[in-house]
């Protein structure tokens, strides 16, 4: 972990969009994202153009301790784009510990918070900049970004949550898609890889 000088705020700088007084990114590059997307040949094509460390997503984060109770807090941005029909997204989680909530507030750019229950009920909040999303307990989640900029939320979740990927990973993606649909701009699809969980 970086220095924290607590008696900093942690300061988003939209001209940047990164934050201040950070202790820690995690980036998500084009290459680590094989098997996300349907489009296979779709894929191969974005990861010939970006290259295997073309920047898909970054996420910026404040973590003043990993205590129950405490506050992890930042920045998560999301490059636009689709792959084949499919919009970009993040790779996704259900917190390990599943009864953690969490917060998403869209600072720019138009985007999707898609929220799955592990019983494979999907509930779907779109997010202009001011808006929030409330992840409820216990639900698989992701974002989207069904703009044409840089989606940037802020978010903050409980310190001693965790994350985990496998759940998406087993039920080979999430129960739907979010698509580009000429009428609305976007659309929700049944995933046909969709594996229910037992
Ligand atoms: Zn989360």
């Amino acid at each position: 972990m970086q220095h924290v000088n607590e008696d900093l705020p942690t300061t988003y700088d939209s001209g940047t969009t990164e934050l201040k007084n950070r202790t820690g990114r995690y980036t998500k590059t084009v290459g680590e994202l094989e098997g996300l997307y349907r489009d296979t040949a779709a894929y191969a094509e974005w990861l010939e153009t970006a290259g295997s460390d073309g920047e898909a997503y970054y996420v910026d984060e404040f973590r003043p301790s990993d205590a129950e109770g405490d506050l992890i807090h930042g920045l998560s941005v999301l490059h636009p784009g689709t792959v084949g029909r499919e919009y970009v997204m993040t790779r996704g989680h259900l917190h390990a510990k599943s009864d953690r909530a969490e917060i998403y507030h869209c600072m720019s750019g138009h985007g999707l918070m898609l929220m799955e229950t592990v019983a494979g009920q999907t509930h779907v909040v779109e997010l202009r900049p001011g808006d929030i999303a409330y992840v409820p307990p216990h639900s698989i989640h992701r974002s989207v970004n069904v703009g044409d900029e840089d989606f940037v939320t802020l978010f903050t979740y409980p310190a001693d949550s965790g994350q985990n990927y496998g759940i998406i990973a087993d039920s080979r993606g999430m129960r739907h898609i979010a698509v580009v649909d000429a009428q609305n701009g976007w659309a929700l699809e049944e995933n046909p890889d969709y594996v229910v969980r037992d």
